[in-house]
């Protein structure tokens, strides 16, 4: 007898990082994602070098680590075929390599596969194939469609037709982006399965509400004459809240580490991820910037009135944004804004707790969904079976109580190493 359709959290759900999902529907099997999660010296999905072999296709919804930087491991394990993913993701990717490997070396670790086999990965673009919202044939049996997910450059949500079943995968999703473009899935058929980025749980909170606080702040600090300094990762967040800075903050002087300013190249050509209101200013942006790169310019902008200075990596991790917060530190009137997840033990969850001098301080900044997010998404799709991905256990659980109350059904709150079968 042939096998129903079957799935396995090998990371991902239940927890924060490592997203990885094995979906077998008779004897095809694929993968959605193969991340690392920033926990130890990095922590890995439960690859199962068993199944491995049966893997038909893997498909990679965008270049965060906590979703592409496994991918080598699978090779290690045998897997030959292609890794299917945007061209926008691709030319990230070996950024988020690099950012992962650092992470990992800087706990005392090392990275459990060969530099070489991240280079032996076989990508292939799917906006090759087809654009947006047009089914492509993987195999005689396997169809996948795709469409923008709002989360970061080159982000897609899949909708996947194994041998007559539907299996739609958020990847990381943001309907509130003022930067990207975001399509919303649509789809003649009603999913068998859903597997869905509920990261912020119940939250509720919208992302225009989370900007004021931050602006607030950032105003707050200028007026007292402080810098602040603004870790940000090189792609994304980075260029949207400098852009929402220039316009909120029209006389305020801005600096872009140069790797972030080089970010704006990537918009030109990867224009068709970004939305065209924004596009039209970027010009502002580029005429507000000073654009620094080495240490005396560094100091000489520190010298000078308020700065808001965009330094690249989230979590702090990178020297030049530790570099600089050792400048800072010592004048209470400077600020450090953080604005994404700090992972345990990073130097910026370190530095929230144990701060000396200047104000540190974290915001939200929704690049995820939350409560209204996930009910939007599950009134729109009607999935028979939903796995709701991207938080810790607990608040999962609530969640989907939450939902539960509300009339939705067959919701799962699932943990790495469950296995489900969905039909
Ligand atoms: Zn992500
Ligand atoms: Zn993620």
């Amino acid at each position: 007898m042939k096998s129903s359709l079957k799935a396995e959290v090998w990371g991902g759900a239940g927890e924060h990082g490592r997203s990885c999902y094995y979906v077998e529907h008779q004897d095809m099997a694929v993968l959605l994602d193969c991340g690392g999660k920033k926990e130890a010296a990095g922590v890995y999905p439960l690859l199962d070098k068993t199944k491995v072999n049966k893997i038909t296709a893997v498909f990679l919804s965008h270049a965060h680590e906590d979703h592409g930087v496994a991918l080598p491991l699978l090779y290690e394990l045998g897997y030959a075929g292609d890794v299917w993913t945007t061209k926008a993701t691709y030319e990230q990717l070996p950024y988020y390599f690099k950012a992962w490997k650092s992470f990992v070396e800087q706990r005392g670790g090392t990275v459990p596969y060969a530099e070489e086999t991240t280079k032996e990965i076989t990508f292939r673009f799917l906006e090759d194939e087809a654009p947006m919202g047009e089914a492509i044939s993987i195999t005689k049996d396997i169809q996948v469609t795709w469409g923008a997910s709002g989360h970061m450059l080159g982000s897609i949500w899949l909708q996947l037709h194994i041998a007559g079943k539907n299996v739609f995968y958020s990847g990381d999703y943001s309907p509130e982006s003022t930067l990207l473009t975001v399509d919303p899935p649509s789809f003649p058929t009603t999913p068998d399965l859903a597997i869905i980025d509920a990261a912020y749980g119940i939250d509720t909170t919208s992302q225009q509400d989370l900007l004021n606080v931050l602006q607030d702040k950032v105003a707050e600090v200028l007026a007292r004459k402080g810098h602040v300094l603004m870790p940000v990762p090189v792609f994304g967040r980075s260029q949207e809240l400098w852009m929402m800075f220039v316009k909120r903050f029209p006389q305020a002087n801005i600096a872009v580490e140069k790797e972030i300013a080089e970010g704006l190249l990537y918009w030109k050509r990867w224009g068709n991820w970004v939305r065209e209101d924004v596009l039209m200013d970027n010009r502002l942006m580029k005429e507000r910037m000073t654009i620094v790169s080495k240490d005396e310019e560094r100091r000489e902008l520190l010298m000078k009135t308020p700065h808001i200075i965009f330094v690249p990596g989230g979590m702090m991790e990178s020297k030049i944004s530790q570099w600089y917060d050792k400048q800072l530190r010592n004048d209470e009137r400077n600020a450090v804004l953080l604005t994404g997840h700090a992972a345990a033990d990073t130097y910026a969850a370190t530095l929230l707790k144990h701060h000396h001098g200047c104000e540190v301080a974290s915001f939200r900044y929704k690049i995820h969904q939350g409560y209204f997010d996930v009910r939007h998404m599950l009134n729109h799709l009607q999935p028979h079976i939903t796995i709701l991905a991207h938080a810790n256990k607990a608040k999962t659980d609530h969640l989907a109580d939450l939902l539960h109350e509300n009339g939705y059904n067959g919701l799962l709150s699932l943990q790495p190493g469950d296995c489900i079968n969905v039909s």
